[in-house]
């Protein structure tokens, strides 16, 4: 019948009949269901129940169903689910403001967007026509979204089937385990990858290049936690150049890095910030982006030309004010950090000291990523046969893990208790034990 629970099957049926997936060929697709979740826990339509360690596509950062969150939607939804962006609208605002209680000093605006890419792309849009320059450098690591300029700034291979938009550069970014740069230390790492930029900056022209567009840590790539200096570096360089900073937290942003944003690790000061994601863990689809006051007054007298019917939709609006005020209420970044610096970093550093699988354990907070290779000498990489079977076992023991190319990303919601981390380490001891005879 129409509406209801639904029986056992019904979700998966209809998904392979009717739903067209992204980033996939159709054919082969064999997705899980889920039909309910609370804090870490997701379970599926036959009440199998799974340790959320990906934090969906690492947005939950406050747990599923946080009944605070869910509240202020329904409320809202019953009093006015909807208003246009020209109007004022008091969740809109209230948004606004808890969003900037944690930015930088000197960033007083956000611009609401439906999500990251979009966010990527006013950004980017706002940082053209406040220098008049058209160049976007971003890294060959990064992803920044599937719109028109976000998937032409994402480094990865989406970048290629897309690149349509001109305008755009790549450098490789600091990743000391797989250096670019022949380092051997993370001073040397940081120093590299600076002169390396500075070179494709005056190479490229300095008056043209528009914007610097980074990830504050980059999350796909592989939660490439940047070397001391390496930030600090970019600014200079930004500074030097008249070049906009754009710091993508879409990914790293409330509490996954154990701050607000990660930028409070390093204390660099962009000129954009992209949020999205954690802003109010996805509960309703919005991001945006936070802008300096100097981009902001250019756009006092001038036209800024653009904008979404969904612009600070009042649904994801009120569920970012509950959000935000449900984190900063219960420690909830607090708790992200404590549990990265006493629970999951050292459990997942043990696992590369025991597992020969492990070439590398980095992160912090709750964003960690555990790098498997085949040789630990060469890096080789594992390959997608032996990563189909890691993920198959994690299912399998009850965690519902997030694996990108040959790695395992350590991702659980902000909320994850002490006992559901040591469950998942203990699930990944297992399944590590499972490959290491894989490893030369
Ligand atoms: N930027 C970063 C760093 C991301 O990780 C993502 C999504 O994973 C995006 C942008 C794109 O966000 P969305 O999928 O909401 O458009």
């Amino acid at each position: 019948g129409r509406g209801g629970p639904g029986a056992p099957g019904e979700a998966l049926r209809l998904d392979r009949a009717h739903v067209f997936h992204s980033w996939s060929a159709q054919g082969a697709l064999r997705p899980l269901t889920f039909a309910g979740g609370s804090g870490s826990v997701v379970w599926d339509d036959e009440g199998r129940r799974y340790l959320d360690f990906s934090s969906q596509l690492v947005n939950m950062n406050i747990g599923h169903c946080h009944p605070r969150v869910v509240a202020a939607i329904q409320e809202q939804a019953a009093r006015l689910p909807m208003v246009a962006p020209p109007h004022a609208e008091l969740s809109r605002g209230r948004a606004a403001e808890a969003i900037l209680r944690h930015a930088p000093e000197g960033m007083s605006k956000v611009f609401f967007t439906n999500g990251g890419a979009d966010a990527n792309e006013n950004a980017i849009r706002m940082a053209r026509l406040h220098t008049g320059r058209d160049k976007v450098i971003s890294t060959y690591r990064s992803y920044h979204g599937n719109t028109g300029a976000a998937v032409v700034a994402t480094g990865d291979w989406r970048r290629i089937p897309n690149e349509y938009a001109t305008g755009h550069v790549h450098v490789f970014g600091p990743y000391l385990y797989r250096t670019e740069f022949w380092a051997t230390t993370p001073e040397e790492e940081a120093a590299r990858a600076l002169h390396h930029l500075q070179r494709v900056i005056e190479a490229e022209g300095p008056g043209s290049v528009a914007a610097i567009l980074l990830e504050t840590v980059p999350g796909t790539a592989g939660v490439l936690v940047p070397p001391p200096g390496y930030l600090a570096g970019v600014r200079a360089l930004a500074d030097r150049f008249g070049i906009m900073l754009i710091l993508d937290e879409v990914m790293a942003g409330f509490g996954r890095t154990g701050a607000w944003f990660a930028r409070d690790h390093w204390s660099v000061r962009p000129d954009l910030i992209t949020f999205a994601k954690g802003v109010n863990s996805g509960y309703v689809p919005v991001g945006g982006v936070i802008i300096s006051d100097e981009i902001a007054a250019a756009f006092d007298d001038r036209v800024f030309p653009g904008g979404l019917t969904y612009s600070g939709h009042a649904l994801a609006a009120a569920s970012i004010v509950a959000s935000v005020e449900a984190m900063e209420d219960e420690g909830v970044v607090e708790h992200a950090a404590r549990i990265g610096a006493d629970v999951l970093g050292p459990g997942l550093h043990a696992l590369a000291e025991r597992h020969p699988s492990v070439g590398e354990a980095r992160g912090l907070g709750v964003f960690w990523a555990l790098e498997l290779v085949a040789d630990r000498t060469t890096r080789e990489p594992f390959s997608a046969a032996v990563m189909g079977t890691v993920k198959a076992e994690l299912v399998a023991r009850g965690v519902l893990p997030f694996l990108a190319d040959n790695r395992i990303h350590v991702v659980p919601p902000c909320v994850v208790t002490p006992a559901e981390v040591e469950q998942a380490l203990a699930a990944y001891d297992e399944v590590l034990g499972l490959v290491d005879d894989a490893v030369r």
